[in-house]
């Protein structure tokens, strides 16, 4: 096969020497395409194994991040609300607790409806501090806790009371 130098065409008869376009000496084409392709080749599968390695490395980093990134993801959220509790007031909150809580031990003693009776109304005004100024008053939970302790405790107080009685009015 051979191929004219100025305008590209190429012609299969062998017998021909001069381009039928434009007169210029035809050269004969370069068959040995072939080596330089396949030397191309050679550096390629020395290729293929690192990114076989880099994509297991890879693979590896991933699933450090798929399993570092939800704990950042929940730290966040976590980290700044325990600090943000901490520097709050939380004074009435814990009385209404103590109160709930020392409303049970005193139950017996009819004790639990002051007890009772403070703890619910300490355990409101600090919740309602809560929600009212969060950012200056915290122990919303603590609060809730103590105004049913003491809510509890103040109904069964009035209800071994009242037992008490119809005790003593059938005794
Ligand atoms: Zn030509």
């Amino acid at each position: 096969m051979k191929h004219c130098p100025r305008c590209n065409q190429r012609y299969e008869d062998e017998n021909l020497n001069f381009c039928l376009n434009d007169g210029e000496l035809l050269v004969e084409f370069e068959t040995s395409d072939a080596p330089p392709t396949l030397y191309m080749d050679s550096p390629r599968k020395t290729k293929e194994n690192w990114p076989e390695v880099d994509s297991g490395q890879q693979a590896d980093n991933q699933q450090i991040y798929a399993t570092r990134q939800p704990q950042q993801m929940y730290q966040p959220p976590g980290g700044p609300a325990a600090q943000y509790a901490a520097g709050t007031d939380n004074s009435l909150p814990t009385i209404s607790l103590v109160l709930g809580i020392t409303s049970w031990v005193l139950i017996c003693c009819y004790l639990g409806i002051p007890l009772g009776a403070a703890a619910v109304i300490t355990g409101y005004i600090g919740y309602s501090r809560t929600g009212q100024n969060p950012e200056a008053y915290g122990g919303g939970s603590m609060a809730i806790v103590g105004m049913v302790l003491g809510g509890v405790s103040f109904f069964l107080t009035i209800l071994l009371f009242i037992f008490g009685a119809i005790g003593g009015m059938i005794g």
